[in-house]
């Protein structure tokens, strides 16, 4: 499916894991705005995102927010861009170490 809009490779469900318990709980995030605080179903604790992190999400859960996830599907395309002007199509034997 090379012709899919970036939306449909956003995942709206995430499994969060608290730090706390290590209660899991898979939650739908909304797509336009980050959950800055989350309750723990499991222990009660209000969780905060991690220093840098956005939201809860990015901080503990296994899939981030649906903006840095199409932040993330964004660079992916730059990047491919990048390389196909520079003329690198197909695979060579370069190893593609950062
Ligand atoms: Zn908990």
């Amino acid at each position: 499916m090379q012709n899919a809009p970036p939306d449909a490779m956003i995942e709206m469900l995430t499994k969060i894991t608290c730090p706390e318990c290590d209660h899991k709980a898979v939650e739908e995030m909304p797509t336009d705005a980050c959950q800055y605080f989350y309750e723990c179903k499991g222990c009660g604790k209000i969780l905060k995102p991690l220093a840098g992190d956005c939201c809860v999400f990015c901080s503990y859960a296994t899939v981030p927010c649906p903006p840095i996830q199409a932040a993330r599907i964004e660079a992916k395309h730059l990047e491919a861009k990048h390389l196909e002007a520079k003329g690198e199509n197909g695979k060579s034997d370069s190893s593609g170490a950062p």
